[in-house]
């Protein structure tokens, strides 16, 4: 994706994948530092263990836990998280949805979730939580209380009352990697919940299609992958790099063409 965008642009950088072993996650952004590198993204397992090794967090970053984003400047390290802004982007740009006065159904508490959990519930809409683990959908919502317009509300995974908060939500998010290739057979929420009226986003994007979104869009319902969330969380952490917005067009083609050929 970023390959791409310098291309475009004619940008004399370049993006590398960076193999890194725990014990060596300080030598590794002191060394980036001290090689002059803009910044970093970080990724599992490594969003919360680099946060002591940082100078100063943006306040999204500080709220949600969590870092995939690093800017090296002035001699400071500075982390910040672009997943959950990516995430809103996206589903305003793929199905035209704005958080405000609707109903979102957030199934998972994980990393993900958390920061989605966040973006949204810093806009006046109301937020449920549903998880196989409750007591981390409860601690997620304690996390979010303070930053949040509508405090998000937890939901028990027993059957009428999943089936009561779905009919209310006008919008289902799935951020639990249930769907994926080892349960691709698996949906995270009871099928014969959806309705037409639902609009429904899976932040999977590999296979591009879950059963949760294949039964949704036969249903009728608009729908959404997670290969937005992951265009626009990279655009973010480009425009807090650079300031500026890099070509989208040319990272979506370049995200899909890479997925396709795996
Ligand atoms: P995580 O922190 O490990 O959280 C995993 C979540 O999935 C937890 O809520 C967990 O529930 C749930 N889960 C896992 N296995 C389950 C099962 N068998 N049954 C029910 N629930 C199950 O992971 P994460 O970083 O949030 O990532 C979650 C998913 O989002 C992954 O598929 C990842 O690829 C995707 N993702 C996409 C993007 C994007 O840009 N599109 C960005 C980040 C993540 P428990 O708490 O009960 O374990």
């Amino acid at each position: 994706m970023h390959t791409s965008a310098f291309q475009a642009l004619e940008k004399a950088a370049v993006y590398v994948p960076l193999l890194v072993q725990e014990q060596d996650l300080a030598k590794a952004i002191q060394g980036a530092q001290a090689l002059g590198f803009t910044g970093l993204n970080v990724t599992v397992p490594f969003k919360e263990k680099v946060i002591p090794l940082l100078t100063g967090l943006t306040s999204d970053a500080q709220v949600v836990g969590s870092v995939n984003t690093i800017l090296f400047k002035d001699n400071k390290i500075i982390g910040h998280t672009t997943d959950g802004a990516g995430f809103q982007q996206a589903m305003e740009m793929e199905l035209g949805i704005s958080p405000e006065h609707k109903n979102f159904l957030v199934l998972g508490a994980g990393g993900a979730a958390r920061a989605i959990v966040h973006q949204l519930a810093k806009q006046d809409c109301q937020v449920f939580i549903t998880n196989r683990t409750l007591q981390r959908a409860t601690t997620l919502a304690t996390g979010i209380a303070p930053t949040a317009v509508r405090k998000p509300i937890v939901v028990e995974q027993e059957f009428s009352r999943l089936a009561e908060v779905t009919k209310k939500s006008h919008v289902i998010i799935n951020t639990t990697s249930l769907g994926m290739e080892a349960t691709k057979d698996q949906s995270p929420l009871p099928i014969e919940l959806l309705n037409k009226e639902h609009q429904v986003i899976d932040i999977i994007y590999n296979p591009a299609e879950t059963l949760l979104l294949r039964s949704a869009r036969e249903l009728g319902c608009p729908v959404q992958n997670g290969v937005g969330m992951l265009v626009w969380q990279a655009v973010k952490a480009w425009e807090f790099w650079w300031g500026v917005t890099p070509p989208v067009q040319a990272m979506y083609e370049a995200l899909n063409n890479s997925l396709a050929t795996r």
